[in-house]
């Protein structure tokens, strides 16, 4: 079974203890949220285990396999879009499969499937400016799924989007979810997004960051 497990991990930048130390395990398939303030250590948590920052103690395992490198089978969104300017919406998605060295035929079916899973449909050759902030998060989040990753490590994706775009993103997240059972830490100031999607809420708090509380939900869901 495929786990994620953070023992003890804590992070100083410079005289700030950022985080912890915490202990966090993400089960196969399960959809995790982290809530808490402001600078409690949500993101420095996730980069950590995503192996894209070094703890300052502790570790971090995937599969009982100590994470020494940056983790490929994931993939990130953040709260600002990040995409390329000069790049339309596909040819965004399609960096992964540039710089991963994927096969391009299978990748453009699969941006293609996501494009249409999350509303894109058109949105292909358009360029960033001319989509909404809505379509260019669908957009960065299509990125961060067309290698199909079994893990996928969202902060605060709809941070800066409406009420309404955030409702819909929403549900869709939890649609996409619901297909593809990945593993899901998401980064949320949202209380009602956290329980309306997860089956575990981590609770954090500031000063220094820590984790004060895990509540699992039982959401009536199908399983598979
Ligand atoms: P959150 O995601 O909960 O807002 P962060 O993990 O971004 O929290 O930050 C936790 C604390 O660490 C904050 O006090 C923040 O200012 C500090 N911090 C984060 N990144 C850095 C960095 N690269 N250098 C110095 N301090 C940082
Ligand atoms: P969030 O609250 O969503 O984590 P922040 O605004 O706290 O976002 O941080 C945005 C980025 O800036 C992060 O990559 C974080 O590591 C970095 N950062 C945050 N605080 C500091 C800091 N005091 N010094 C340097 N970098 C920081």
């Amino acid at each position: 079974c495929r786990s994620i497990v953070a023992s003890n991990v804590a992070k100083n930048y410079g005289d700030i203890l950022a985080l912890g130390p915490v202990n966090v395990k993400i089960d196969e398939g399960e959809f995790v949220s982290v809530l808490g303030p402001s600078g409690c250590g949500k993101s420095t948590l996730m980069l950590i285990i995503a192996g894209l920052l070094e703890p300052t103690v502790g570790f971090v395992e995937v599969n009982g396999k100590l994470l020494e490198s940056p983790m490929t089978d994931v993939g990130v969104v953040f709260q600002d879009h990040l995409l390329l300017e000069f790049r339309t919406a596909i040819q965004n998605v399609l960096l992964q499969q540039e710089v991963r060295g994927l096969d391009r035929k299978v990748s453009v079916q699969r941006a293609k499937e996501l494009f249409k899973t999350l509303g894109l449909t058109g949105a292909e050759e358009r360029y960033p400016r001319q989509l909404s902030g809505g379509m260019q998060q669908r957009v960065s989040i299509a990125r961060a799924l067309v290698h199909d990753p079994a893990v996928l490590l969202m902060d605060e994706p709809f941070g800066a989007l409406d009420i309404i775009s955030r409702t819909q993103m929403r549900h869709d997240l939890e649609r996409l979810w619901m297909e593809s059972r990945k593993s899901v830490v998401f980064i949320t100031h949202s209380i009602e997004e956290a329980i309306g999607l997860s089956d575990r809420i981590i609770v954090m708090s500031n000063s220094p960051g820590r984790i004060v509380e895990e509540i699992r939900i039982d959401l009536p869901r199908p399983r598979p």
